[in-house]
């Protein structure tokens, strides 16, 4: 037995065992002269395996139907397409024939010369063909050298998911249904990992500090993603309190569903609103199954996170508007494009930028890309009569920005209009607070916008000087800093100086203990993932404004978010064990 600590990110427990996921780091192919009478047999060796990468892709491709839905079979349509490409193969064999190489090598090469060449190409659509290539070919290797390649899209028995780390399009291919858990080296409780984990209900441990190379296929892991503790071979008595851990988090579940219908309404009457964050559209079935206002979030970037495809004007209307009818009455906030950063889309912005966290990201992307923008905006102005819908612009870091974003959204509209298409005559526009510099001047902001919405993700990220997917520095990575803090009030107080209402959508919404602190403040608005919701509402419907102003004329007093944190959860415990009943409909007397 050997257990391993790391940061608690989506809670649960899961069992299973586990899938070392090696990405494609480190493939070498071997490489080796050939003798002319070889060729036939290389070429035949080329035939029987590509014969079996179609067999994989096509019992893939009806699982994926089955279980997970269209978009992912079309990942592995594309692939079938590719397979049955004479082009693909006549280049195969002219240099089998030319190069006198083994046919590994020939293939590596020939995949480096599509790769090299899609990589510049101007147009998005064909540079996302570079993923299905990589995957094809993989493949076709695999089977020829006997090395079976499994990719988390692959997945066909259930497991924990072991790696090092996960981009957003691992975590958007993988075969969901049969993920029960996952456990990274890298990562931080708001890494992307971190929220789609939480956002797919699957329980995950992030950032365990040491390495996991030891970890084998197969082995038998534990992972409790509350308390951010793996162990592999458990014995007995873990196994039973896994399953003790697991029941109670069921029976907690149950008690928190009867706040559903409830309002978010403290004991002295205050309505608040608490909404959800969403990754991907089918999630807006879930939201108002646990009880949210609606959704504060819907990260729209992740449609873009499917390999090989970049979704159209089109495709993306249709996802905006499935979300917005899934809420009908109920208020939506559609992000537009946060590409960049940590969220690296290689079809659309050039690897190799030193300072991705500080650079060519969100709303300065869509700036500049202003094609890739302008079909953003047309769809969510064309989704936007079929529901209460909000536009929101992600890292505006000076006001010209948001002039500049103003006005094309404008335009968009025009576009729209000419084209006979309808679109709401009254969408809400907000902006993300995020960079030291928007809260610093959001008195200047916002005269300019309908709402805020403070992302604390990367707020902290920016005013501590924190990668937060980097598990070295993600202790430090903390929102309760009373930097940040009184970044936060500051953004609550211009916002409510001009009548604009301020929510905010980092994680630090989801953990009643900071929302006991940011109700205090003044906050408006909380949203966050799905799952949080419950627990949430109960605080607010623990406290009176009165008793949470308190908490945060004390704690902002606090020199340090570990003092700041340590008195939240004191008083959060306090009250919920005084207060208990969450459930009960009239949240008992009211005080006077
Ligand atoms: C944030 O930064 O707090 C936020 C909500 O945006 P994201 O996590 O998607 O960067
Ligand atoms: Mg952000």
């Amino acid at each position: 037995m050997k257990e391993y600590r790391g940061f608690p990110v989506s809670p649960g427990i899961a069992r299973g065992p586990a899938f070392v996921f090696q990405g494609d780091d480190g493939f070498v192919a071997p490489s080796f002269a050939l003798a002319e009478e070889d060729i036939e047999g290389e070429w035949s060796r080329l035939l029987v395996a590509v014969e079996k990468a179609k067999s994989d892709v096509s019992s893939l491709r009806s699982r994926a139907l089955e279980e997970v839905g269209r978009d992912q079979a079309n990942i592995f349509d594309a692939h079938l397409l590719m397979l049955d490409d004479p082009d693909f193969f006549d280049n195969i064999e002219a240099r089998l024939r030319s190069s006198l190489r083994n046919i590994e090598r020939v293939i590596v090469e020939i995949e480096g010369e599509f790769v090299d060449r899609l990589s510049n190409v101007p147009d998005p659509e064909l540079r996302a063909r570079v993923t299905d290539i990589r995957d094809v070919s993989r493949r076709i290797l695999g089977h020829l050298l006997n090395t079976e390649r499994r990719t988390l899209a692959d997945l066909d028995e259930d497991v924990i998911v072991v790696a090092r780390d996960l981009l957003p399009s691992d975590m958007m291919t993988m075969n969901r249904p049969r993920v029960r858990g996952i456990v990274t080296e890298a990562g931080g409780r708001t890494s992307h990992v971190a929220i789609l984990a939480r956002a797919f209900e699957i329980p995950a441990v992030l950032g365990i500090g040491e390495s996991l190379e030891d970890l084998e296929d197969g082995t038998a892991l534990v992972v409790d993603g509350s308390a951010g503790l793996v162990v592999a071979d458990p014995d007995e008595q873990t196994l039973l309190r896994a399953e003790a851990a697991r029941l109670r988090g069921e029976a907690n579940a149950r008690v928190l569903a009867c706040l559903r219908d409830l309002p978010a309404e403290t004991r002295d009457g205050l309505r608040v609103l608490v909404k959800s964050n969403i990754e991907v559209p089918d999630e807006a079935d879930s939201v108002l199954p646990h009880g949210a206002d609606g959704i504060g979030l819907f990260r729209s970037e992740f449609l873009f996170f499917r390999p090989g495809h970049i979704p159209g004007e089109e495709e993306q209307y249709q996802a905006y508007r499935r979300v917005l009818e899934a809420l009908p009455g109920h208020p939506v906030t559609i992000r537009t494009l946060d590409i960049g950063g940590d969220k690296i889309l290689p079809e659309f912005v050039a690897a190799g930028e030193k300072n991705p966290l500080l650079g060519w990201r969100a709303i300065r992307f869509c700036l500049t890309r202003t094609e890739i923008f302008m079909s953003q905006l047309r769809a969510i102005l064309r989704a936007s009569v079929h529901g209460d819908a909000r536009i929101m612009f992600p890292m505006i870091s000076t006001v010209e920005e948001l002039d500049q974003a103003l006005g094309l959204l404008e335009e968009a509209r025009r576009e729209c209009r000419s084209r006979g298409q309808d679109v709401s005559e009254s969408l809400p526009i907000g902006i993300m607070i995020e960079v030291p510099s928007a809260a610093l001047t959001s008195d200047l902001l916002a005269s300019k916008c309908d709402f805020f919405s403070i992302g604390t993700n990367d707020l902290t990220q920016y005013t501590l000087a924190v990668d937060r997917g980097n598990e070295r520095v993600a202790a430090l990575h903390n929102p309760l800093h009373p930097s940040v803090l009184r970044l936060i009030d500051l953004t609550i107080r211009n916002g409510r100086a001009a009548g604009i209402p301020v929510g905010l959508c980092g994680e630090m919404a989801g953990d009643p203990a900071s929302a006991l602190l940011l109700l205090g403040m003044g906050l408006g608005e909380f949203s966050m993932s799905s799952p949080s919701v419950p627990a949430v509402k109960q605080l607010i419907r623990s406290v009176t404004t009165v008793e949470a102003r308190a908490v945060a004329d004390e704690v902002l007093g606090l020199g340090s978010a570990k003092a700041i944190g340590a008195r939240l959860d004191g008083l959060l415990a306090g009250l919920l064990s005084e207060r208990g009943g969450a459930c009960s409909a009239d949240q008992g007397p009211r005080p006077d």
